[in-house]
């Protein structure tokens, strides 16, 4: 292992939300556990938005700061609890006087935007269902979501109604009302401005019974693997989102947090809004775009505590400031209020890590969930050391296993039962005890899907893992992804991580092209730093270089460069995509595709190695 564990003890203090990790495990329980939820008053249930807003609105948290929202021309407008009770109460009034009630669908296309947690918060609070979408989103995807989901209501802009919706001839039956955040709805024939609603609107509001395990949220998967599914999430998330909050991102009620992620996406949802809110932090809303100077100012500017981002963006970051050059831009800010930052959604590289350690001074936290697990399952737990490269170790109530594949490359399922791989160190299918609160009720409208996704009493992920002796994860790969080459089995991550550590490296995607002898060969796809040349004496230099990391049978044997590389919405390589046109295959969904990817790029010169 080339990497050291980063030790807490040599970075900045983290207050231990853990104790002893094993002794949390073995006294933990979900029913019991330390949550400091109340619940609806007079035993009514358990309503997310109670618990994210009104809960503190009633205490003396009620003129605290919820929500610093920094526009983009860095304006800060500051929301309190009192405030977005206020206004959450009005949403639900509208949503009511509109006969939009108990389990019907809201669904959301708006970027980061306060009405987008009024709108989000509100929909909860009247118990009906909150599906986001993608701002970004073209036509097509927008108008097949809102029909799988049933939407009743879709919030927007006008901007975004105009391009993605108007005038479009197969807009869902079950779409009774459109909701205009912003100017611009006397001009657009039916719909309707939620200024106005919500100016008529009543602020208070009475949260109706609302059982746990009545639907709460309705999220698309990020469509790396295939088409996007909508996976069904209940009130009772609320448990394991307050939980995993605690534990994998350390949050103290004094705490600034920000999560970079967008609302269309499940982490956008459960960090971006729901986890913060229930343990009554302030949570900055950047609206604007990407920029390193502007996120890293407005880390300083906001005494931001706990940063929690994606490995794609920690990537653009470091593509900046190169852990060999100058580190001006990041000097230049005060980041002391930063304890750490946290990291989901793709495998982190462990460059990153070291990245953090040495250009920011700070420890970078990987963590391993799914829009299906609703709420982080796996962590480098804020209190404990890191292992660069490793998601970590399960939280306290997460049972997790490593399951024997089968000929398929998935869990081997014999008479409904699974095997369970005890020792340390094997390959297998990353498995979850089925149970825990925040896990997803099923794929809506799609029973084979949902019932394919469990066995003998386990959650199948679709990852492959191995677990060291130590109860560490490290992810090898999706099932779909991984690599048979010569006999032997290559996660692409082992192989876009080792790529990384060289300093012409920003990011690479990593695939299997048959091949007639070997069955598969590694090939990658590297985006350059800037300063690098996409030259023969480049690309024959990184195959030396991973034929050195990582030996003949795992290195790419072929490199072709490219510097656009296409990316879900979420941020993750699509490396399916890279296959299918690597081969000439039908590209399948790619609704979840970033625009800058949607034109398949000229085929790149390759270059085998010797
Ligand atoms: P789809 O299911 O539609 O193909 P998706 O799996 O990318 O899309 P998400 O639910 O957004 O949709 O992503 C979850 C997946 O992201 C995980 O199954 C895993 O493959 C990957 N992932 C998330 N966090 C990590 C991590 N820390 N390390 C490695 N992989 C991760
Ligand atoms: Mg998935």
């Amino acid at each position: 292992m080339p990497w050291e564990t980063v030790r807490k003890g040599t970075l900045p203090r983290i207050a231990p939300n853990l104790g002893d990790y094993a002794e949390e495990c073995a006294r933990f329980s979900w029913p019991t556990a330390r949550t400091g939820l109340e619940g609806l008053p007079g035993g009514r249930g358990l309503n997310i938005a109670h618990e994210a807003v009104d809960r503190h609105a009633a205490s003396e948290r009620a003129t605290k700061v919820a929500l610093r929202c920094v526009a983009r021309d860095d304006s800060v407008t500051c929301v309190t609890y009192a405030d977005l009770a206020r206004s959450t109460a009005r949403f639900a009034h509208v949503l009511r006087a509109l006969g939009v009630g108990h389990g019907d669908r809201v669904v959301t296309l708006l970027g980061r935007c306060p009405e987008l947690y009024t709108v989000v918060l509100g929909t909860l609070k009247n118990t009906s269902v909150l599906c986001p979408l993608f701002s970004a989103f073209g036509p097509d995807p927008v108008i097949q979501r809102v029909t799988l989901s049933d939407a009743q209501v879709l919030v927007t802009t006008a901007d975004l109604y105009r391009r993605k919706v108007a005038g479009r001839r197969d807009a869902p039956a079950s779409l009774r009302h459109v909701l205009i955040v912003g100017e611009g709805a006397d001009d657009l024939p039916g719909t309707v401005s939620l200024t106005t609603l919500m100016a008529e609107a009543d602020d208070t509001f009475t949260v109706p019974p609302t059982s746990p395990h009545d639907m709460a949220l309705l999220h698309f998967t990020s469509g790396t693997t295939g088409t996007p599914k909508g996976a069904v999430h209940v009130h009772e998330a609320a448990v394991a989102h307050y939980v995993s909050a605690l534990y994998a991102l350390d949050l103290h009620q004094d705490d600034v947090f920000w999560c970079t992620a967008d609302p269309g996406w499940v982490t956008g949802m459960s960090y971006g809004i729901i986890a913060p809110l229930m343990h009554g932090v302030t949570v900055v809303v950047d609206e604007g775009d990407y920029d390193a100077r502007r996120w890293y100012r407005i880390l300083a500017e906001q005494r931001v505590n706990v940063w929690y981002t994606a490995p794609t963006a920690l990537r653009m970051l470091m593509r900046t400031t190169p852990r060999a050059g100058p580190h001006d831009l990041p000097r230049s800010f005060d980041l002391s209020a930063l304890r750490f930052i946290a990291s989901v959604g793709e495998p982190l590289n462990p460059e990153a890590v070291v990245w953090g350690r040495d250009v920011l001074g700070l420890p970078v936290h990987d963590n391993w969930w799914q829009t299906e697990t609703g709420a982080i399952m796996i962590a480098n737990f804020a209190a404990c050391d890191i292992r660069p490269g490793s998601m970590g170790r399960p939280l306290p109530g997460v049972e997790a296993a490593v399951l024997r594949r089968g000929e398929d490359g998935r869990a081997e399922v014999a008479d409904g039962h699974v095997t369970v791989l005890e020792e340390p160190g094997q390959e297998g299918e990353l498995a979850l005890r089925a149970g825990w609160p925040s896990m997803f009720r099923g794929y809506l409208h799609d029973e084979a899907r949902t019932a394919a996704a469990f066995a003998d009493g386990w959650y199948l992920t679709g990852d492959l893992v191995r677990r060291d002796a130590d109860g560490w994860y490290w992810f090898v790969g999706r099932a779909d992804d991984v690599i048979k080459s010569a006999g032997h089995l290559i996660g692409p991550f082992e192989v876009e991580s080792a790529l990384m550590e060289h300093p012409a490296v920003a990011e690479s995607g990593v695939i299997g092209r048959p091949d007639p002898v070997a069955g598969n060969i590694v090939k990658a796809f590297v985006t350059l730093r800037p300063g690098f040349d996409a030259s023969t004496t480049t690309r024959r230099e990184l195959l030396a270089f991973a034929r050195r990391r990582l030996g003949p049978a795992v290195a790419p044997r072929e490199i072709a460069f490219d510097q656009h590389l296409p990316h879900t919405r979420s941020g993750k390589v699509m490396r399916r995509l890279l296959r299918a046109r690597e081969l000439g295959l039908p590209e399948g969904d790619i609704s979840t595709l970033e625009d800058s990817a949607r034109e398949a790029p000229a085929p790149a010169r390759t270059e085998q190695s010797a």
